[in-house]
């Protein structure tokens, strides 16, 4: 038996599946995104929003991941470059906050060091906003470690230099400005890089008043956001996305610390960097062997010959990985001894502080964990999605931008349920066209 739909019906069916479809697209190329990378916010920051306002307003108008674990180590300029280029350290290479180039003998230093803007440090991948700059598009940045350097020949359009700790005014002046740069089409894509909840989390604690302080007048800063954003009239025409690198921890490094002269003697190490929870050390040749063997004897502390490295951390085959790669258990921090340490019995108060909070551990421990939150016309609203990783992020801003992901180890099955456009809304859309396709049938 055939059945025939007249043409008209025909027609009218086709057209309502043509404009679902349609509603049911993601992203437009022409739409804007903010994103805020938020440096050492911890998954549980945000558990209790009864006071927040502003992170309140997103999570009701947006997307809230779980928490987000982060590449290892859990340090700040891995997971940087992780959540820009959506690829694990080993693959983009930037694999400490401290590196050394052995063929060189340059090193990476954290903050402002003339050879941490090297090409050899960020040339190992393509970041986004290279991308973007690359495509004709605009890119803004605010306080972005990184966002001065030229990345394979490539500069944002705009780069408002990376100082340490940038204040309140600095963030909402930046979000002022970001705004209008979206809003008048002179920039698509703008990011601000905020410090402080790092800086009092290492200062005070995860769990101090400090820190409370801190993420409430944080809160605040996007209360201001989104009074803007109504304002100048852009709700629907801007994504906005936030997120940490990394968490943080409780240290009493006081009573954890592990001296590393206590075991090995320091001359017969070439070169040491980085203090804390992952310590990278090049051994002697000639005395690779006792090395090792001595260090594999303390507690609290896991040693790994480069290619022992847990593969699950994706992180050995780096090029500047050290030869020896020590991990503290979470809590504990490893340096060559205490005296030498610049923050110790110093007697300042900001040396003091430094000893309540760190972050670097195996990215698996919980308290490494970051967060996530996404808010705009692509994302869906008052939606709760699951655990995503750092080298996540990636596809998911690409998507929210219009444009075509770089080959990245990220998952599109863990984020595509958080945006409009996902597989299940176009099926939806096709079943929706095809019952109303079986009511315009002649009955
Ligand atoms: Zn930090």
């Amino acid at each position: 038996m055939s059945v025939f739909i007249s043409p008209s019906v025909q027609f009218t069916a086709l057209n309502i599946l043509t404009v679902t479809l349609l509603l049911s697209r993601c992203c437009d190329a022409n739409r804007k995104l903010l994103v805020f990378l938020i440096d050492g916010f911890r998954y549980d920051y945000i558990d209790d929003l009864q006071n927040l306002a502003g992170f309140r307003e997103i999570v009701e108008n947006g997307v809230k991941v779980d928490y987000m674990t982060p590449d290892f180590p859990s340090l700040s300029y891995p997971n940087y470059y992780s959540l820009m280029t959506g690829r694990y350290c080993e693959v983009h290479q930037m694999t400490g906050n401290f590196m050394w180039d052995k063929d060189t003998m340059k090193e990476f230093l954290i903050g402002t060091n003339p050879d941490s803007r090297l090409p050899m440090w960020w040339d190992g991948s393509e970041p986004l906003w290279v991308t973007m700059q690359k495509l004709g598009k605009r890119v803004y940045m605010y306080y972005w470690p990184g966002c001065e350097v030229t990345i394979l020949g490539v500069r944002p359009t705009f780069c408002e230099e990376y100082v340490y700790n940038p204040s309140e005014k600095n963030l909402t002046d930046s979000m002022e400005s970001a705004l209008n740069m979206l809003k008048s089409d002179k920039a698509d894509m703008a990011g601000i890089y905020y410090e402080k909840i790092d800086v009092e989390g290492h200062h005070f604690g995860p769990r101090s008043p400090e820190i409370q302080r801190a993420i409430r007048s944080l809160d605040q800063a996007f209360q201001i956001l989104h009074q803007k954003i109504k304002e100048k009239n852009m709700r629907d025409d801007i994504n906005v996305v936030l997120f940490s690198d990394h968490g943080m921890t409780e240290l009493k490094w006081m009573e954890k610390v592990i001296e590393l002269d206590k075991y090995i003697d320091m001359s017969h190490i070439v070169k040491m960097m980085d203090r804390g929870p992952v310590v990278s050390v090049w051994p002697k040749q000639d005395k690779f062997e006792e090395i090792y063997r001595n260090l594999s004897s303390v507690d609290n502390m896991n040693v790994y010959k480069k290619q022992e490295i847990p593969h699950r951390f994706h992180y050995k085959n780096g090029r500047f990985v050290s030869t020896l790669t020590l991990v503290a258990e979470p809590g504990w921090f490893i340096t060559e001894n205490k005296a030498k340490l610049p923050f110790w019995n110093n007697g300042t108060e900001k040396a003091v502080g430094w000893q309540h909070g760190w972050h670097g551990y195996d990215n698996e421990f919980m308290d490494m964990r970051g967060f996530f939150l996404a808010q705009g016309p692509d994302f869906k609203t008052n939606f709760r999605a699951g655990p995503i990783r750092t080298v996540d992020v990636y596809n998911v801003l690409c998507k929210a931008l219009g444009i075509e992901p770089l080959p990245n180890n990220g998952s599109w099955s863990r984020v595509e349920c958080m945006l409009r456009s996902s597989a299940g809304a176009v099926r939806a859309a096709l079943i929706y066209s095809f019952l109303l396709l079986l009511l315009l049938l002649p009955h």
